[in-house]
């Protein structure tokens, strides 16, 4: 096997999703699976179809390429490129969008393709992310109405990304609000009503989520376990669906702290070091170009990573029972950050289980 290694279990994920999706239905919402912390890789987009997700969604135009075997519909999560109008209709059913002018260039694409593309409208309740600023929602919403190569599916919020805003009962009904808002003044029906990410999830278990939402788009609750309000995990999730996987290529007993004049680091930074006096240190064979050292967490709890510059990864195994030697594997478990960073290094080999 190469090393490093992101070993992803598909079972894993495909269980979370079914847990999560078991939930969900409960509250007659369904799951759209978010690929794009895994960078779409087929296999476990494939689990998250198979544990119940109804739909597929992504930020990124390459990533929803590796999809299109995959039978479900597309979302596209971040609002659409101008530039990139042609592939988005070309590889996504629906996209979240807040600006006119994209609509607008998305609906023509769409017709010039005999096509109809699915709007889900975003609105702003003060996350100061992406979104219509919620007193302008209705009146937007009769503009995108006039288009002809677009349909108006719904409309969605998303919380927690950028202001931290905690979604809650008051600020999703808001959002239900605005819905029906929209249905009386133009007389039609929204078939979506998309309540948020993972951060939405703990209104579920409160009894707090408002009737009419019917989509969450999750992440990394089904590849991690966590919700993301709070960063609790969701009872009977798997943490372990996806295990980084790193080989030690130096084991020695070695100060803590650099003798000489400490100057930059490889980062331009002027690093600390706690003297915990002789310690074990192992150096693996995996570093920036593959990771992020706050982004991985070791399974042997004894184990602490001291840090890491383009290739190396420093571990303090002093605590450890366990003898390790060179050339033995060391297994981490990863944050939503760590994750990302894993998937989307070309140098970490990604082995299906
Ligand atoms: C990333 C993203 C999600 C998924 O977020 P998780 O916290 O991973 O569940 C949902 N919606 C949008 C718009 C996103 O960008």
């Amino acid at each position: 096997m190469k090393y490093p290694a992101l070993i992803i279990d598909t079972n894993k994920i495909k269980e979370n999703t079914r847990l999560l999706v078991d939930k969900c239905e409960k509250h007659s919402i369904s799951v759209a699976g978010v690929t794009k912390v895994f960078c779409a890789i087929p296999e476990a987009a494939k689990a998250m179809l198979e544990g119940g997700a109804y739909m597929l969604a992504d930020s990124r135009i390459e990533n929803g390429k590796k999809l299109t075997d995959l039978d479900a519909p597309k979302l596209m999560l971040r609002l659409p490129l101008l530039s990139q109008v042609d592939e988005l209709v070309e590889n996504f059913d629906i996209s979240l969008n807040s600006e006119y002018d994209t609509i607008k260039a998305i609906s023509d694409k769409a017709l010039e393709k005999g096509k109809q593309h699915g709007i889900i409208m975003m609105v702003d309740l003060g996350d100061l992310r992406e979104g219509v600023w919620y007193e302008d929602a209705v009146e937007f919403a009769g503009t995108v109405l006039e288009l002809k190569g677009v349909k108006l599916l719904g409309i969605g919020v998303n919380l927690t990304c950028y202001g931290g805003v905690i979604p809650t009962q008051k600020n999703l009904g808001q959002l239900v609000e605005i819905a029906e808002e929209i249905e009386k003044t133009y007389n039609i029906k929204l078939e979506i009503i998309s309540g948020g990410n993972s951060s939405s999830i703990h209104l579920l278990d409160k009894g707090e989520m408002p009737k009419r939402i019917n989509q969450l788009r999750l992440g990394e609750s089904i590849a991690l376990g966590f919700e993301t309000a709070y960063g609790d995990r969701i009872k009977g999730t798997h943490r372990d669906a996806f295990t980084f996987a790193a080989q030690i290529i130096e084991l020695k007993e070695k100060p803590s702290v650099p003798i000489g004049e400490i100057g930059m680091d490889a980062f331009g930074q002027k690093p600390v070091f706690e003297d915990r006096g002789l310690i074990k240190r192992a150096i693996l064979g995996a570093g920036r170009q593959d990771i992020r050292p706050d982004g991985i967490v070791p399974k042997c709890e004894k184990i602490s990573v001291l840090g890491a510059s383009s290739d190396h990864l420093i571990l303090d195994l002093t605590a450890c029972d366990r003898e390790y030697k060179v050339g033995d594997i060391i297994e981490f478990d990863l944050t939503y950050g760590g994750l990302l960073a894993a998937c989307t290094s070309e140098y970490v080999e990604k082995v299906i289980r």
